[in-house]
Formats: C-alpha cells, sequence, structure tokens
C-alpha cells in the first residue's frame, strides 16, 4: 500500500498517521524530538534533526508523498526532500504562513481584510508604526510564535520600548488592535484536481492566548457565513493549495478580518472528528494522498474543548459522561499551557 510521510509527531501528526492508517495507508514520522506522540501510532518513526541529509534521504525514499503539521521546517530540509517526492501542501503555502509579514502581504494582495500592520525592524520604525495604526496594538514576531508566544500587547505609546525588549532581538511586525465580538476558523480542503470543500465554521474562545474551546455552528449571519466560506477558497486556490488549511477569522461590524492561516489540520477543526462522516484528519489525507475529498458537511452541534496541563485530571469524570468523545495525546507528564488532549462534546446529534 501506499505511505504517506508526515513532518512532525505532535498530537496533529498522530491524528493524521490514525486517519491514514485507517484508509489503509502507511505512515513514516519524522520529527527531531525523543518521544513524539505521533510515533506510538505511526508505522515508522524517525528521530532526526531537520539537517539529517541522511535520515531525511531514507524518510523520502520509503513514503510516496510527503505532508506536515506544523509550519516551521527548514527551507533546507524542504529543498532536499521537495526533490525526492511531492510535498503537500506545497512550499508556497509555507512561505507564505511562516513569515507574518508575507502572510499579511499576501492577504491583502487577495482583497482581503487583515489587521492594519507594519514592519518594524527598529523601535524606531515601532514607535512611528504606533502613531500610524495605535494606539493600542499587538507586536508579534514575524516567525515561530503559536499559542500567543513571541507577542506583546501595547496599550499606549509608552509600552513601545519594553514591548520591543521583549522580541529578544526577533524580527517583528505591529498589529493594530481589531475590536471583535468574537472569533471563528474555516477549515478548508483542496484536492489535486482543484476541488474545495469546507467545514462548517466553528466559533473559537482564548484563554491567555491558547485555543480553549471551539463551538459549532458559530455565530455568524448567513452573509458572514457565505463570505467565510469564499474567502477561504479564494485563499486555498491562490495557493495552488492541496491538503487542510485552518484559516482564522475575527468578526467585526464592519465584516470578516484574517487573523491568520496554518497550513495544516488545525486545533479549531478537532471537533470534525464528532460532527462530519468525514473529519479534517482524513480530509487531509485524502487530499494529500490524490484522493476524491469526502463529505464534510456537519451534522451535529459540537463544542470542542482542549484539555490543557491538569485539564487531563478531569478524563475520570468526562469517562463517565454520555456524548463525551475522549482524545488523549500520549504525552506523560502535564505542564502548564500542554495541549495533553481535547474533548467532543455533542450538544445536539
Ligand atoms: P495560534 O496558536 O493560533 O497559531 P498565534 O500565537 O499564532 O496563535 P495569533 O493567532 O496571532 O497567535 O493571536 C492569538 C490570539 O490573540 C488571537 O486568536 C486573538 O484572540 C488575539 N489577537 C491576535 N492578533 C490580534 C489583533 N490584531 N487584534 C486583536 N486581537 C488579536
Ligand atoms: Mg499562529
Ligand atoms: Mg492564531
Amino acid at each position: 500500500g501506499a505511505a504517506i510521510g508526515i513532518l512532525g509527531g505532535g498530537q496533529l501528526g498522530r491524528m493524521l498517521s490514525v486517519a491514514a492508517s485507517r484508509l489503509g495507508l502507511r505512515t513514516h514520522i519524522y520529527d527531531p524530538g525523543a518521544e513524539p506522540p505521533a510515533g506510538h501510532v505511526a508505522e515508522t518513526v524517525t528521530t532526526a534533526e531537520w539537517d539529517d541529509e541522511v535520515a531525511l534521504r531514507a524518510f523520502a525514499g520509503s513514503v510516496d508523498v510527503i505532508t506536515y503539521e506544523f509550519e516551521n521546517i527548514p527551507a533546507a530540509t524542504l529543498d532536499l526532500l521537495e526533490s525526492l517526492r511531492p510535498v503537500r501542501p506545497n512550499r508556497r503555502a509555507l512561505a507564505v504562513s511562516q513569515d507574518r509579514l508575507t502572510e499579511k502581504d499576501f492577504l491583502t494582495g487577495l482583497g482581503l481584510t487583515t489587521a492594519p500592520y507594519r514592519d518594524v525592524p527598529t523601535l524606531a520604525a515601532l514607535e512611528a508604526a504606533l502613531a500610524e495604526i495605535g494606539p493600542q496594538g499587538i507586536l508579534k514576531t514575524r516567525r515561530l510564535g503559536y499559542d500567543g508566544k513571541g507577542q506583546a500587547r501595547l496599550k499606549g505609546p509608552g509600552d513601545a520600548a519594553t514591548a520591543y525588549a521583549e522580541m529578544g532581538g526577533a524580527e517583528a511586525i505591529l498589529e493594530g488592535f481589531v475590536q471583535f465580538s468574537h472569533e471563528v476558523s474555516v477549515i478548508a480542503a483542496r484536492g489535486v484536481t482543484g476541488e474545495v470543500a469546507c467545514f462548517d465554521p466553528g466559533e473559537n474562545l482564548h484563554e491567555a492566548g491558547i485555543l480553549r474551546t471551539t463551538t459549532v455552528p458559530a455565530r455568524l449571519a448567513p452573509g458572514q457565513h457565505m463570505d467565510a466560506i469564499l474567502l477561504a477558497g479564494k485563499i486555498l486556490n491562490a495557493l495552488d493549495y492541496v491538503g487542510v488549511m485552518g484559516v482564522e477569522l475575527f468578526v467585526t461590524p464592519k465584516g470578516l478580518v484574517v487573523n491568520e492561516i496554518a497550513p495544516r489540520v488545525h486545533n479549531s477543526g478537532h471537533w470534525t472528528q464528532a460532527g462530519c462522516t468525514v473529519d479534517q484528519f482524513e480530509q487531509h489525507i485524502r487530499a494529500v494522498a490524490g484522493w476524491p475529498l469526502g463529505n464534510g458537511q456537519r451534522y451535529a452541534d459540537v463544542v470542542m474543548e482542549n484539555l490543557i496541563g491538569e485539564d487531563v485530571a478531569k478524563v475520570p469524570a468526562l469517562a463517565k459522561a454520555a456524548d463525551v468523545q475522549i482524545h488523549l495525546y500520549g504525552k506523560g507528564a502535564p505542564r502548564p499551557g500542554r495541549k495533553m488532549g481535547h474533548v467532543n462534546r455533542i450538544t445536539r446529534g
């Protein structure tokens, strides 16, 4: 049977691996970590550094197509892998989403609305940008940020120096503060032949920069619902994308504002495991393996709740509850802010 190579062995790689296995496809995980959570379910695991050319060649040689579960794969690693096997989603999708500045330029170039933003290579540039698009804003590192890491909030011009110092010399952009009523995301998929399928938008609640819950259906007027899906399709088509993408949106009185895109399965799409015939993980595997996309229609109302750190202590009680689907990532010791698992609660079947 065919084999899928997955770069990254976290919980997303793990759930992709389970989905592939259900379709009769073998998976090979590549991750520099010692005991990647996906390693327990994949057929083959390589734990080697991103610059280990021998290991990368052996990995590519053992699979038919390569995908990834996180966007920060080094460029040199991709150069090599791309020369050996198809990498899906493609390089451009990664390049665009690895750098917040490139990402914002791409999105605004498509005619979509983002937060106002400025490249701020120096403290003086930050002060000037704040005067233009402030007074409130968020300074974000251009690269490598996730779960709200690498961000500093500015309440006014007086915060510029402290916030700038917090970036620790990393390149950053300033975003104007968006006054949104709530956040939603669209999990969208595009197949090798260009067909697009979107899951119903979910409504996301963050706590301390980390996704806490996703609820479907999201609160969206019919027009906004359509807008969300159309703009996601526009992004995927523009990138000639193959696979699943998460598109995070702010809902404002003036319309939808794109926060960021993730070229992979997305935490806010975990509800699809309980709400759809084909969930985001199977959809992604179908897309990258060149299968037709599945039916992602939603047939239940679901609340997905992340189990973060000590939340896992709730699992025995959750196991007794009706209509709760439990997912644990096999990560070992809980640490504050560490995503240990999630539950999907059917609120209307
Ligand atoms: P993720 O884990 O989703 O990748 P991240 O670290 O990339 O998160 P963002 O999505 O950029 O961070 O921001 C995290 C959260 O902070 C957003 O979901 C939103 O709640 C808030 N936020 C980010 N940017 C803005 C903005 N410009 N205006 C208002 N709130 C914002
Ligand atoms: Mg992000
Ligand atoms: Mg985000």
